[in-house]
């Protein structure tokens, strides 16, 4: 029985016409491994690398980090790692990095902004990324590519922000010796939904953070209990940015996975496989529940029901288009 379940987990999330979406798992160390891949995760699609700072109480050197990232790729044997860069600010505060404090933390200097202000966080980070990447020999290795490793970019506003970073990895790969990475983005600030296509020129691949599109596109605090109710991820107008996310991805044929909470729940996953994203990736627990949903369902219907979803006018509405686990 129990190896009967732990062989369904493992199937792919192959929708009934054969269109396969590919399915992560959200982990942030080399522990939490074994548990997701037995959930069915056929690899990592968020790293959060800022538990590395939260959970040591100072800021991990390179050498460190170095070894986190080879763990990981190590007990992925050959399955693919989307590492992403460190994520400080807004509910993320790390007290030994001594940061000033904001009045609106989640306006200020996170993610991306705060990376490009402080080298000394993000240089000894992508060195120890691009070490991981060069000295990583097993299975899974793209071509031209010795390990299974994408690098990616919180909290990303601007294309200038893309292409400085852009500029400070290349120069850091080259001075490693490093083979090309992909380097992508988080989608989660509503500036680079709408301006997807232009920023899908300049990096590799997308992953839409939910969590924080939604709180940036309904103006309410993700941790905000009173408004709770009210950030919900499936609200029409974060689908239609998920919609122009896919749109301008597509332009350029880039890939687009989703690593915000709404791709955990079963409806969800189904509303963006429907959208047209590639990856769902979710804290392990949820994949089971995901995987079996997408393989009930057929991709003309995901998509009409998408369409649908777009032209709800609130949450509630769209939420009600849900046909529930027997669909
Ligand atoms: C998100 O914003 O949806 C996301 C995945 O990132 P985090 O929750 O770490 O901000
Ligand atoms: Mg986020």
């Amino acid at each position: 029985q129990a190896e009967a379940e732990s062989r369904e987990r493992a199937l792919p999330a192959r929708i009934r016409d054969g269109h396969v979406v590919a399915i992560g798992a959200n982990v942030n160390n080399p522990e939490q491994v074994p548990f997701a891949l037995d959930q069915g995760a056929e690899g990592v699609g968020l790293m959060r690398t800022e538990f590395l700072f939260l959970e040591r109480g100072e800021t991990p050197g390179e050498d460190d980090q170095y070894a986190t990232y080879r763990a990981m790729l190590k007990a992925l044997d050959g399955r693919p790692l989307i590492v992403r860069t460190l994520d400080i600010g807004g509910d993320k505060q790390v007290s030994h990095l001594r940061l000033p404090k904001e009045e609106n933390p989640f306006l200020g200097v996170r993610g991306a902004r705060l990376l490009l202000r402080r080298p000394d966080l993000l240089e000894p980070q992508l060195r120890a990324l691009y070490r991981a990447a060069r000295d990583h020999i097993g299975p899974g290795a793209p071509a031209g590519q010795e390990a299974p490793l994408l690098i990616m970019m919180p909290m990303i506003t601007s294309v200038p922000e893309v292409l400085r970073l852009r500029a400070i990895t290349e120069g850091i790969r080259a001075e490693i010796g490093a083979p090309p990475v992909p380097l992508g983005i988080m989608i989660e600030v509503p500036a680079a939904a709408i301006q997807a296509d232009a920023l899908a020129r300049h990096c590799d691949f997308f992953s839409i953070g939910t969590n924080d599109l939604t709180q940036y596109a309904l103006a309410i605090d993700r941790q905000n209990t009173e408004l709770a109710p009210e950030a919900d991820s499936l609200h029409p107008a974060v689908l239609r940015l998920i919609r122009m996310t896919c749109e301008g991805a597509a332009r350029h044929g880039r890939f687009v996975g989703v690593c915000g909470g709404i791709a955990g729940d079963p409806f969800g996953a189904c509303l963006l496989a429907g959208l047209g994203v590639h990856e769902l990736s979710m804290t392990p627990r949820d994949l089971p529940g995901v995987k079996a949903r997408l393989r009930a369902a057929e991709m003309d219907a995901l998509k009409a029901l998408a369409t649908r979803a777009c032209d709800q006018e609130d949450a509630a509405a769209v939420r009600a288009l849900d046909p529930g686990e027997a669909a």
